[in-house]
């Protein structure tokens, strides 16, 4: 006997989820079997808000709820200085290194022979927008990965078709780890560290 419908559906959409195999989204349908009904229409309300207000920010790439974030919107911070980065959890990550007080840019990915990404792949045209005679120097922050190594190369070597400083954080992070998991004062350190390239 099959699972009724329904259920199959809410099954499969769990599944899409990264790192949900066929039994943790079965395991998951049944526990929304359980759950109060208000919980289940505030928690489809949130779903559907959250998909029609979070956007990326036209200008660097993050997320927020209008069209340009907080961060690209405050004048007070150092215009002359943008770091490139992976993901918006990035951003969070280095915004808790309270020293750091310039721009980001989100690539929203690496170069990744794997995945068949390439650099035409990434937010990458907009930044190039960005660099004006404003910006000094664009500190590339991706992972300290094979793909976020490679990455950095190859934007480095665009850049360097602009009049700016192209800066790369400095190796104290592990490699192969990811900057969102490093803690506050590896981070700064790495920022404090960081090398022309
Ligand atoms: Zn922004």
């Amino acid at each position: 006997m099959n699972y009724p419908q329904s259920f199959i559906d809410l099954v499969e959409c769990f599944k899409r989820l990264p790192g949900i195999g066929s039994k943790s989204a079965e395991r998951l349908a049944y526990h929304v079997l359980s759950m109060d009904k208000e919980y289940v229409q505030e928690f489809s309300k949130v779903l559907s808000h959250f998909q029609d207000n979070i956007h990326y920010c036209q200008k660097c790439g993050h997320i927020c709820e209008n069209n340009i974030c907080e961060i690209c919107q405050d004048e007070t911070r150092d215009q002359s200085t943008i770091c490139v980065v992976e993901s918006p959890k990035d951003v969070f990550a280095m915004e808790k290194v309270k020293e750091y007080h310039g721009l980001y840019h989100v690539l929203h990915g690496t170069i990744s022979m794997i995945d068949g990404k390439t650099i035409e792949d990434l937010n990458i045209n907009t930044l190039f927008d960005r660099i004006d005679d404003q910006v000094k120097e664009v500190i590339i922050a991706t992972n300290p990965t094979r793909e976020g190594e490679t990455t950095a190369l190859f934007l480095a070597k665009l850049l360097s078709k602009k009049n700016v400083t192209v800066t790369r954080i400095a190796n104290g992070l592990p490699i192969g780890s990811n900057i969102d998991y490093a803690d506050e004062l590896t981070l700064l350190k790495s920022l404090e560290g960081r090398k022309k390239i």
